[in-house]
């Protein structure tokens, strides 16, 4: 099990695997009161470094805004808990799970009693969509889940709770054989996949869709933007894309600290473009590997070393 790693850092101490348990009664688990981020360190010649952890650290003390928690340590603590760790575990590359959530103390709805519990946990972890998906594509299906609104749910937050839907989508996908699913808003247009920000190829540019169609703001999409334009590439970040647009897409990738930048070859069974990875998309996902493997002066700002 890659998970169970020696130590995890809890409430400000570093701890066995094995302490690192939560009472049956937490608040989070009954209500999916908390928050949490998935970050990527990648191995370096000058040894492991975390992709972007200032934007997911702000990001994450973001996320507990809406449930107005405290997070009970300051930012450098948990940047100093993770490289620590990272250190520990003696890891040239990982993911890193942090999370917070409302503990123990009472169950009434409002949780604003309960203490926050705090735990960055981090482990090795290959590639998410399979061994093949970074070169040959997945195959994606259209989720009868439809994302929640933001104006029933932040969307912009990682919150556990929301994460019910992402779950059924990915079931969901899965009894039909698909690799992963893609989720669409309640009006109908294509939002992102249950773990992963979407992107269409048309006609040589490149379109996603925007925040207000309900999207997570991913870090990695924020960094695939910012790589597709300095390729030189007409970037629309605002996108409304519907349903039929992406069978009619010249290319489809997703993008996500897990799934990084993985080519979608068949939506619902029919073929997207040559039925393999696109030219474009090959093009900025092989910048961004080449950016995550080698860091160049351009991008160092985007990395810190453990
Ligand atoms: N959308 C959802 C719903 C996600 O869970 C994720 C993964 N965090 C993403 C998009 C991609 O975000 P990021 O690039 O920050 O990992």
């Amino acid at each position: 099990d890659e998970m169970d790693v020696g130590t995890i850092w809890m409430d400000g101490e570093f701890v066995d695997w094995d302490d690192a348990t939560v009472h049956v009664l937490t608040h989070g688990l009954h209500y999916g009161t908390g928050i949490f981020e998935g970050v990527r360190c990648y191995e370096t010649d000058d040894g492991p470094a975390v992709f972007r952890w200032e934007e997911h650290l702000e990001r994450f003390y973001q996320s507990a805004k809406p449930f107005e928690m405290e997070i009970p340590f300051e930012p450098d603590e948990l940047t100093e808990a993770t490289l620590e760790l990272i250190r520990r575990e003696e890891l040239a590359s990982c993911y890193i799970r942090p999370v917070a959530f409302y503990g123990y103390e009472m169950l009434g709805l409002n949780p604003s009693g309960c203490p926050v519990e705090t735990a960055i946990a981090v482990w090795p972890w290959g590639t998410y969509l399979g061994e093949d998906a970074l070169e040959q594509g997945v195959d994606v299906g259209i989720s009868s889940w439809r994302k929640h609104a933001s104006s029933q749910i932040p969307t912009n937050a990682k919150m556990t709770g929301p994460y019910a839907n992402s779950v059924l989508a990915s079931l969901e996908a899965k009894s039909h054989d698909y690799v992963e699913g893609i989720i669409l808003n309640k009006e109908g247009n294509v939002a992102e996949g249950p773990g992963e920000n979407l992107f269409v190829v048309r006609d040589g540019e490149v379109l996603t869709p925007g925040l207000a169609e309900g999207v997570l703001d991913g870090i990695t999409r924020r960094s695939v933007i910012e790589i597709a334009r300095d390729q030189g590439y007409t970037v629309h970040d605002d996108a409304t894309i519907s349903r039929g647009e992406l069978y009619t897409a010249d290319e489809l990738f997703f993008t996500g600290t897990a799934a990084e930048v993985t080519p979608i070859r068949t939506v619902d069974d029919r073929t997207i473009g040559e039925g393999t990875r696109g030219p474009v998309t090959e093009d900025i996902q092989a910048r961004f590997f080449e950016i995550v493997d080698s860091q160049p002066e351009e991008y160092a700002d985007w990395f810190t070393l453990v």
